[in-house]
């Protein structure tokens, strides 16, 4: 039998020897996918989005949808076409899906149905293929509508530095980038994962991080996968049912990020809730606040903090478990195969306990931004990707973040450029200028602040300009508090005095 490519091997390798073993659960139903199934189904998908949808590496397949088991096959399948997956956010409003969708060119644009009204106000003429339905693309995935028996021909080989997936990330100057993922991204960071977390293949754990997002994919879905264990999927974040599912499931391994361990710790299950099983939770995305970590310890569960992005995997730091406590405020150190530096002004390197930009090299990295050369050329550097996060690395080479360089602000995980939302406001007729800074908030970490000057005779309030924002954004992204003033701080050289408005 002629070996599979290394990166496409994982599914196949399990349905073989662990044909049983379940790899999917669907919360929602019950229903289950075992390795043998996933297998089945991750061919049949491939033939179809091949013969029916003439799917070609190279070819961008998008995807609209919550989440749900299929799609975690229906990647695996783009992938073995050396086709590129772009997860949507569901959560975008019909401007910014259509920015995505006339970026990424996708030559099929899968979509459930409850987005067809978003998806109907963008400008998307290629060809769509409704998720659900008799006749619905997730019930040819299973077999049924005609499907059964697509032969994948010819067979595609992947090598580790193809392109299999595009996750948009919000950009620092306005608009957001597609980051190009790999295939050896994917490999290097599940062996990575694996090795970091010790995950073995009775691990069980649950997704309900968004598959538009790295941490739903590759914090720990594609290293379960690759060991051979079982995700429990749930569309959405739900904390009394993750709290119910620890007990009844066993599982053992958590992956959220602060806002949802505080909904977990806040809700009123948690004192009966059973987390025996549980071997520690991960978190990352954002610094989890010291008191949250303490209670989550108390209750048996041990935190580990952790530190990625995007460009570079979800898991490019972590704090072992004995040093949860210890270093607790840290990210850890630096995973394998992967090189960290604290870099000054001057690209020189910091000694210990400097702050500097944190710079990363390793195969981790991804192989750029979609369709921008300039903007990859000013991220990866000679080598190495710039994050643009202030850290700190102590005598012992554990890891803190202290500030971010640019000026992005974290509401309930995800990251909020002002670049992008002052470009949007700055578009109401009413308004001169406008700057968007973050500040704390007890719900969701940070929420934005505008700081709005009016044109003379013009009136607009904040329920006006919240509304222009609503339509125009994603929730997350409109601003949480307003305040109207004259004119807003500068510096000599004119440039709007962020931090003043950040102490206003
Ligand atoms: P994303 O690309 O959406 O995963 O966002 C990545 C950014 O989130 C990083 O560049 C950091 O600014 C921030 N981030 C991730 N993990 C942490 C953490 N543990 N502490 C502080 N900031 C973090």
């Amino acid at each position: 039998m002629k070996p599979q490519a290394m990166h496409t091997d994982w599914i196949s390798k399990w349905a073989q020897y662990s044909p049983e073993a379940v790899m999917l659960q669907d919360d929602g139903n019950g229903a289950t996918i075992t390795y043998a199934q996933a297998q089945a189904m991750l061919l049949r998908t491939a033939g179809l989005l091949q013969s029916r949808y003439g799917i070609a590496p190279g070819d961008r397949v998008a995807v609209l949808a919550l989440n749900h088991m299929e799609y975690v096959v229906l990647f695996f399948a783009v992938q073995k076409l050396g086709a590129i997956l772009v997860p949507l956010n569901y959560r975008l409003a019909a401007p910014e899906l259509d920015y995505q969708l006339s970026d990424s060119t996708p030559k099929l644009l899968l979509f459930e149905q409850e987005f067809l009204d978003t998806l109907s106000k963008t400008s998307f003429t290629g060809e769509k293929a409704l998720l659900q339905g008799e006749a619905g693309f997730l019930a040819q995935m299973h077999g049924t509508g005609g499907s059964a028996s697509i032969p994948l021909n010819p067979q595609h080989e992947g090598a580790l530095e193809d392109a299999c997936m595009i996750l948009y990330t919000s950009g620092t100057t306005g608009r957001p980038k597609g980051a190009v993922i790999t295939n050896g991204m994917l490999f290097w960071n599940s062996v990575n994962t694996g090795l970091r977390l010790n995950l073995v293949q009775s691990d069980v754990t649950l997704t309900f991080a968004p598959f538009f997002h790295t941490g739903g994919w590759n914090v720990l879905t594609t290293p379960f996968i690759h060991r051979g264990a079982k995700l429990i999927l749930l569309r959405k974040f739900d904390a009394a049912r993750i709290l119910e599912l620890c007990g009844q499931e066993g599982v053992s391994i958590l992956f959220g990020v602060p806002t949802m361990m505080d909904m977990l710790y806040r809700e009123p299950g948690w004192g009966q809730a059973n987390l025996e099983k549980l071997r520690y939770a991960i978190v990352g995305g954002e610094p989890m606040p010291v008191p949250l970590i303490e209670a989550w310890h108390e209750k048996g569960v041990p935190i580990r903090q952790g530190y990625g992005l995007t460009e570079f995997g979800p898991n490019v730091f972590s704090l072992n478990e004995t040093d949860a406590i210890r270093k607790i405020g840290s990210i850890g150190f630096p995973n394998f195969y992967i090189d960290a530096q604290v870099m000054r002004e001057d690209g020189s390197f910091a000694a210990d306990d400097e702050a500097g930009e944190l710079v990363l090299r390793g195969p981790v990295c991804m192989q750029g931004y979609w369709n921008k050369p300039e903007e990859t050329a000013k991220t990866i550097v000679n080598g190495w990707l710039h994050t643009g996060d202030i850290v700190r690395r102590d005598a012992e080479g554990y890891f803190y973040v202290i500030d971010r360089k640019k000026e992005m602000f974290i509401s309930g995980a995800e990251n909020v450029y002002p670049a992008e939302v002052e470009h949007v406001l700055r578009t109401h007729p009413a308004i001169r200028e406008v700057a968007v800074v973050g500040v704390p908030d007890p719900k969701w970490g940070e929420t934005g602040k505008a700081f709005v000057v009016l044109k003379t005779g013009e009136a607009a309030d904040a329920e006006v300009l919240r509304n222009w924002a609503r339509e125009r954004l994603a929730k997350y992204k409109v601003p949480g508090h307003w305040a109207f003033v004259d004119e807003l701080p500068k510096s000599d050289s004119g440039k709007i005095l962020k931090r003043k408005l950040k102490e206003a």
